[in-house]
């Protein structure tokens, strides 16, 4: 019996140790701006801009593979502010 509870605690700590190693060695740094730029948008989800809903849209924008100026619901001041935004925040 407590062999079976030191090879558990054994086996336990060896797999949050390299669970610990593989989180930081595959660690992947998020780019925060997608989260401001979704902020920043209508939030209908309507898919107009040819993504799935405003938050692929945010990535996209975030990315430079994306245009503001495909999101129609979005007004124009909110387009600008997005824009201000990314010359202010370029891409690290
Ligand atoms: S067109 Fe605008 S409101 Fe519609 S999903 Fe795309 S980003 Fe969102």
């Amino acid at each position: 019996m407590l062999k079976a509870v030191l090879m558990m605690l054994v086996l336990g700590g060896l797999c949050g140790g390299l669970l610990g190693i593989a989180s930081v060695k595959f660690h992947v740094e998020e780019d925060h701006r997608a989260e401001e730029i979704l902020a920043m948008l209508p939030g209908y989800n309507c898919g107009g801009c040819g993504y799935p809903g405003c938050a692929g849209m945010a990535a996209a924008i975030a990315d430079g593979s994306g245009n503001v100026m495909n999101c129609k619901p979005s007004k124009p001041e909110a387009k600008e502010k997005i824009k201000q935004y990314l010359a202010e925040n370029p891409a690290a």
